[in-house]
């Protein structure tokens, strides 16, 4: 596929909230985080970035420690998933150290207070520096256990007024059963916040960031970030990934 240059008139979005799991700072190793994978990341951000929109990322925490798995094998749960929140804050970090050195202005933000590494998360402060054209990058989710990142993302979202969540997994959508598990899974081009919850074999997000973005009109868009230009082509209203929106129908990609 032709590497298309960013331009500024083309963009779809003016702040967009962009998710991006622990398993993209991964890159080929099996957990922990990789300086490559960290600068890939950041340079989809910068090129984003150059369209002219502005940028909050929500980072995960999954390639490091995450609460609900810990708490299977004996962890006490809210303990578990404030370790999970500890290992966003890891990410942040390397994400911020990576924007650095590819240039792109940027804060990092915790819910869970740590001035040594971190702001604290003030609503009114990430907005100043959104406008200001800094990235924000928002770590330890919501600063409460049993949820993940992915209702932070959609918190988040609302709250800093972006435009939508782009949920940046390692499959290009949301597909009707684990792609993985079965070669004839199909993926969704659309579908509405209700069949994404009711369709056990559909996964989006947790159902607590989906009710809440169902709830409160705020749209999903899920896609594979390092698939071509994929998050350049989203950010131009472009046809990728799947769309969770109650403005569209279920349908199956073509
Ligand atoms: N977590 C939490 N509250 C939050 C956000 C995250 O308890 O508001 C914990 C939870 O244990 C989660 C872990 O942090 O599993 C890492 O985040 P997540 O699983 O969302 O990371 P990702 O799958 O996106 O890499």
């Amino acid at each position: 596929m032709p590497k298309t240059t960013p331009n500024k008139s083309d963009k779809t979005y003016k702040r967009v909230l962009l998710k991006i799991s622990g398993e993209s700072m991964m890159g080929d190793r099996e957990s922990g985080i990789s300086n490559d994978a960290s600068l890939e990341v950041a340079k989809k951000i910068k090129a984003v970035k150059d369209m002219g929109i502005e940028v909050a990322v929500v980072i995960g925490g999954g390639n490091i420690f995450r609460g609900l798995s810990a708490s299977k094998s004996g962890f006490d749960r809210a303990t578990a998933d404030y370790m999970g929140m500890l290992a966003t804050v890891m990410n942040g970090l390397a994400l911020q150290d990576a924007l650095n050195k590819v240039g792109v202005d940027n804060r990092v933000q915790s819910a869970l207070t740590m001035p040594d590494v971190a702001e604290p998360f003030i609503r009114n402060k990430a907005i100043r520096h959104l406008e200001k054209d800094r990235v924000v990058i928002l770590t330890a989710g919501i600063g409460s256990p049993y949820v993940t990142t992915d209702t932070g993302a959609t918190l988040r979202a609302l709250e800093l007024h972006c435009d939508v969540v782009i949920k940046a997994t390692k499959v290009d959508g949301v597909y009707n059963k684990d792609p993985f598990k079965h070669s004839d899974a199909k993926r969704y081009r659309t579908i509405t916040y209700q069949d994404a919850i009711l369709m056990p074999e559909v996964q989006v997000m947790d159902t607590s960031g989906l009710s809440m973005a169902m709830e409160n009109g705020m749209r999903i868009l899920v896609l594979e970030m390092f698939k071509d230009d994929n998050l350049l082509q989203a950010c131009r209203g472009e046809d990728v990934g799947t769309l969770v929106s109650s403005e569209v129908e279920t349908q199956l990609a073509d």
